[in-house]
């Protein structure tokens, strides 16, 4: 570190004196970013330290967790911004405020007996009061509601489409609260509407309850019962932050663009999910200091995933088309050390699900396996390409994407334990969105594979865009993107709202 701080000294006194584009190499003093040279760099061990890092803030916060608007979370995002600004002459960092209304405790009587309830992320505080109507389906489709609920409180289903859209449609009927039941076991505590309200079409409060407190009042209104709902719910505006740094050298207007989201659910410290991937691109953010770059390299660290992608899908929305077209290529990194993990890269192409990204997935992925398969000498799978992460936002404003994951609730096959070891008929992580995804959850034989990969591809990108389509092609394909809304209608999406 001493030596390389006096070079770093020569370089710019020496600089100041002469022009030293003359007597220094092309890309400054510092050689170009070779895939193998940034490779070597990445050892186990520093990803460990920054696990236990996460670890320990995780378990200092009361929730032992780094879920939004926690102090484990600023905790993470802190920690984050400390180790970047360690390059002040090699990133510009910025901090993007995302405001959330993050859900706590709700009050829910009905016909005056309480129901144990928690108020929902993105809903409003308020108090809301009327007769309770049940909304047949799943209350994703406008058809599922009856022209009117002037007045009343909807009781709705949980899963398939994001509890946003059935609250939405609830509202415009006239719905004055909502109250969404469980589709599984446990109750909706830190439970999310997973997508920003419409302005025009507010939401109403909204509180969570459990499947059997949901089903009982759904058979007594099938009884011909009359339901009196009376629901308070509370929610404290929070600005949570997304993180950006971007390297000062290379083409500021071709940026090779890389993310992972900073928060975990509430029910653990998100080791695994996604500790694993928001380390290794910090590590690589670090060790790519060692080099220079052809290409802009931006490093994204994204709020509130678990609460629907909503860091990422908040940076989108604020992006202007100039800077759309300036990420040629988006790559998110979500789960890289599952304990049963296969080496999953999505299906940018459609080969094998048949959804196919914008024109420079296709390219990404066939790079990804170029480097499974000829560079690491290890098996990969493909996954479906579903925006389950938060390359789903930039899927939508049709920005060529990519990525690899490690596999989360999911069951490998016989075929997979095969290819990658471990158990067939077992998740990829039996941890997945639970209490035990901590350091002991991961697997570093994957975690080291996997973030050589995005090492691979970060330095394949920052010296050259020439394999992935002309500019031009993404851009007029982003121009025309009309969402990517099919993604969401995936068996895999389903499990996840
Ligand atoms: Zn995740």
């Amino acid at each position: 570190m001493a030596i390389w701080r006096s070079i770093a000294a020569f370089a710019a006194i020496f600089g100041a004196v002469v022009d030293g584009s003359a007597l220094f190499p092309r890309y400054g003093h510092k050689g170009l970013v070779e895939s193998g040279k940034l490779r070597k760099l990445i050892k186990a061990d520093a990803l460990r330290k920054r696990a236990e890092k996460l670890e320990d803030i995780a378990y200092r916060s009361p929730g032992k967790n780094r879920v939004i608007g926690s102090q484990g979370h600023e905790d993470t995002v802190d920690y984050i911004v400390n180790e970047i600004k360690k390059f002040p002459d090699y990133y510009t960092v910025s901090l993007q405020g995302v405001e959330l209304a993050i859900g706590g405790g709700a009050n829910v009587t009905a016909n005056n007996n309480t129901i144990e309830a928690y108020s929902v992320t993105l809903g409003p505080s308020g108090h809301a009061s009327g007769p309770l109507v049940s909304i047949p389906n799943l209350g994703c489709e406008e058809s599922d509601f009856p022209d009117s609920l002037e007045g009343s409180i909807a009781l709705i289903f949980r899963g398939i489409c994001e509890s946003g859209i059935k609250v939405g449609y609830a509202a415009s009927k006239g719905a004055v609260g909502v109250i969404i039941y469980n589709n599984v076991d446990g109750s909706l505590e830190g439970y999310s509407l997973q997508k920003f309200e419409d302005p025009e079409n507010p939401y109403v409060p909204t509180a969570g309850i459990s499947q059997g407190a949901g089903e009982s009042l759904v058979a007594q209104l099938d009884g011909g019962a009359e339901i009196i709902v009376d629901l308070i719910t509370e929610a404290e505006v929070k600005t949570s932050y997304n993180i950006n740094a971007q390297t000062k050298g290379g083409d500021q207007e071709n940026v090779i663009h890389i993310g992972g989201h900073s928060d975990s659910v509430a029910a653990g410290p998100g080791i695994n999910d996604n500790g694993s991937g928001s380390m290794s691109i910090l590590e690589i953010a670090t060790q790519l200091t060692r080099f220079s770059v052809k290409n802009a390299v931006r490093f994204s660290w994204w709020t509130a995933e678990e609460a629907g992608l909503l860091g990422a899908t908040y940076y989108v929305m604020q992006l202007s088309q100039e800077e759309k077209d300036k990420i040629r290529l988006f790559l998110d990194f979500d789960m890289m050390a599952s304990p049963n993990y296969a080496f999953q890269i999505y299906d940018g192409d459609g080969s094998a699900f048949n959804l196919t990204g914008p024109p420079g997935s296709a390219e990404a992925e066939a790079e990804f396996t170029r480097y499974f398969a000829d560079i690491a000498k290890v098996n990969h799978t493909e996954i479906e390409f579903d925006g389950r992460s938060d390359y789903g936002p930039f899927l939508e404003a049709g920005i060529a994407a990519g990525g690899i994951a490690c596999g989360a609730e999911g069951i490998k096959t016989e075929e997979e334990q095969a290819m990658f070891g471990g158990a067939a008929g077992v998740p990829y992580d039996v941890n997945y969105h639970e209490d035990g995804d901590t350091t002991n959850n991961l697997n570093y034989e994957a975690w080291i594979q996997m973030t050589r990969a995005i090492s691979h591809m970060t330095a394949t990108y920052a010296r050259s865009f020439n394999s992935l389509p002309p500019r031009n092609a993404t851009a007029a394909r982003k121009r025309a993107a009309t969402g990517y809304a099919r993604f969401k209608n995936t068996a895999r999406f389903q499990k996840w709202v």
